[in-house]
């Protein structure tokens, strides 16, 4: 995967049409206050630079130093906003407190921990979504439901973390009827902990990626995650 962001010119403008396409697309179905992160994972920067092109900021990337690299590679477009979505591991806090706008997946108590240490110790402090799993998933991180009401005090004690919302995922092979209930539950869960909460500007619900962003939204998201939808398969 290495080799992946390495550009290929050639295939470059029918890429850049492509994606010019997807994003128009998708634009004419997601209402304004739904905000569009495209997930730029594996794909190259000319991809990135197209959808900025077609009026994208915000692009999300899962690993740490993939995202350091196209953000760097990329410094002189103005105003993009990079989207940390992947499981974060403790030695990539500081990079990703460094170069990220948001964190999406803060998955547990530990995790915040560091985060919250690593910002009192003068690092930068993007903004964040605490990962909440509302149906069993061993292949994902986060909190289940009570866990999270388990390590709510503690969370809301950390004095430096700037907690946005809550990020899921749903699982796969659920089918329509179960994706829009656990979507529903989460937007209801969202809401509950917007109005529990003593101190964080609890305003984003970020879930729904390109198999399910309609019914995401259509239960309350206001951030949705779209990778193939906009940029392709990422396995060709
Ligand atoms: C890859 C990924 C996405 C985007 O998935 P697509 O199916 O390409 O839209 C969204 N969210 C997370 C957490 C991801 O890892």
């Amino acid at each position: 995967m290495a080799g992946a962001t390495v550009g290929n010119t050639e295939a470059s403008l029918t890429d850049a049409i492509a994606i010019a396409d997807n994003i128009a697309k998708l634009r004419a179905e997601v209402p304004e206050g739904v905000r569009v992160v495209a997930v730029s994972k594996y794909k190259p920067i000319e991809a990135i630079r197209a959808a900025r092109e077609a009026g994208v900021r915000d692009f999300g990337e899962s690993r740490i130093q993939e995202a350091i690299e196209k953000r760097q590679a990329l410094s002189e477009l103005e105003e993009l906003r990079w989207h940390f979505i992947g499981h974060l591991q403790s030695n990539k806090v500081n990079a990703a407190l460094q170069h990220m706008d948001w964190i999406h997946s803060v998955d547990s108590l530990k995790l915040a921990r560091r985060i919250n240490g690593a910002i009192g110790r003068g690092l930068s402090s993007p903004k964040l979504c605490l990962q909440v799993k509302f149906a069993p998933d061993p292949d994902k991180f986060g909190w289940h439901e009570d866990e999270l009401l388990a390590d709510w005090e503690t969370l809301e004690s950390l004095e430096n973390l700037d907690v946005r919302g809550l990020m899921t995922i749903a699982p796969l092979g659920l089918g329509e009827a179960q994706t829009r209930s656990l979507f529903e539950r989460a937007r209801h869960f969202w809401q509950e902990r917007q109005t529990a909460s003593q101190r964080w500007q609890f305003d984003t619900l970020s879930m729904g990626m390109s198999g399910d962003y309609r019914p995401a939204i259509a239960a309350g998201a206001t951030v949705v995650r779209v990778g193939r939808t906009i940029f392709g398969d990422r396995s060709s």
